[in-house]
């Protein structure tokens, strides 16, 4: 996806948030500061992680998770939560957020850790322990089969794009109306900022996802999660839930 793309679909959102955010804003202007903080509402949350930290092992160590998701996951919100509060988003939910701040270069910091912070907490659900992800539903499974042929051209599918993505990013499988396709997008970036596409499952391969496990060796972190932690029954429930777009 380009930039450009991404301004014009996020456009009605943000000019519709936008409005909003001048009303508040006229309100703050003779508000004591914290009485317009307090205003603004409860800062982003750090989501449970959905299992423990070593329930992925040994595919994805509890080492590996207990930077990942305590360091940067976290990190993220700590950021998000400094940022937020001094600028027009103060407030809003994160996925209102993201939709206002893609394709802005004025609000670069924070999109890129709101963004994470979306794409940590649906990754961390993409995944599950190893033999309790199930299988795609019989409606998932249709659509995969009419894109792919089959799961395990699916799976071939997802692989190449989480390989093929130069640098930090993330792989996905999406669905555009019924139908599901695979896409790949660059350091925070995140599909549902187009409209009309829902995710359905992803995969981190920013460095930090893999290395203190698989060192360099991505392919084998990538093949690793298809193989035994994908939640196919995660996806199968976005898959049942797409008709009611989780886009901008
Ligand atoms: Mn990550």
């Amino acid at each position: 996806m380009n930039q450009a793309n991404l301004s014009r679909l996020c456009t009605v959102s943000r000019r519709t948030f936008m409005v909003a955010a001048a009303g508040a804003a006229a309100g703050c202007a003779t508000a004591p500061k914290g009485a317009c903080r307090a205003a603004a509402g409860a800062p982003i949350a750090l989501p449970p992680l959905p299992y423990g930290q070593d329930a992925l092992a040994p595919q994805i160590s509890a080492q590996t998770l207990s930077f990942h998701y305590g360091k940067h996951h976290q990190g993220y919100v700590n950021t998000l939560n400094k940022l937020l509060p001094d600028s027009p988003f103060a407030g809003q939910s994160l996925e209102a957020v993201v939709c206002a701040t893609a394709g802005s270069a004025e609000h670069t910091a924070i999109f890129n850790n709101a963004a994470q912070v979306w794409n940590h907490t649906f990754y961390w659900k993409s995944l599950a322990p190893a033999g309790s992800g199930g299988a795609p539903s019989a409606e998932l499974a249709a659509a995969i089969n009419a894109a792919f042929g089959s799961l395990d051209a699916c799976k071939k599918a997802l692989s190449d794009a989480a390989l093929t993505q130069f640098g930090s990013g993330w792989a996905w499988l999406v669905a555009k109306q019924g139908a599901v396709s695979v896409v790949k997008t660059p350091n925070a970036e995140t599909p549902f900022t187009q409209k009309g596409t829902t995710p359905l499952l992803t995969i981190d391969v920013w460095e930090h996802a893999y290395y203190l496990d698989w060192q360099n060796r991505r392919a084998d972190y990538v093949k690793a999660v298809l193989d035994k932690l994908m939640n196919w029954s995660f996806a199968s429930a976005n898959y049942a839930a797409a008709q009611n777009e989780k886009s901008c």
